[in-house]
């Protein structure tokens, strides 16, 4: 699993963030989400999930499943 998220489409509503801390972050000097790990372990693929589930502004893809 491989985490993308579009910055072009990224509004910085952090709730990615909330959803998987150890995965985002926000850098709040450019107001976009940061990806703290880009090859998450399979134990956070629900948090992951619920990440791109909630990401407003729909910025977050999975690769490889
Ligand atoms: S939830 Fe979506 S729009 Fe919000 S910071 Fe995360 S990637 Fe960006």
């Amino acid at each position: 699993m491989k985490v993308i998220v579009d910055l072009e489409a990224c509004q910085g509503y952090a709730c990615c963030m909330i959803e998987a801390p150890e995965v985002f972050d926000l850098d709040e000097s450019a107001g976009k989400a940061t990806v703290l790990e880009e090859a998450p372990p399979e134990e956070r693929r629900e948090q992951v999930e619920a990440a791109v589930r909630n990401c407003p502004a729909r910025a977050i893809s999975l690769e490889n499943g």
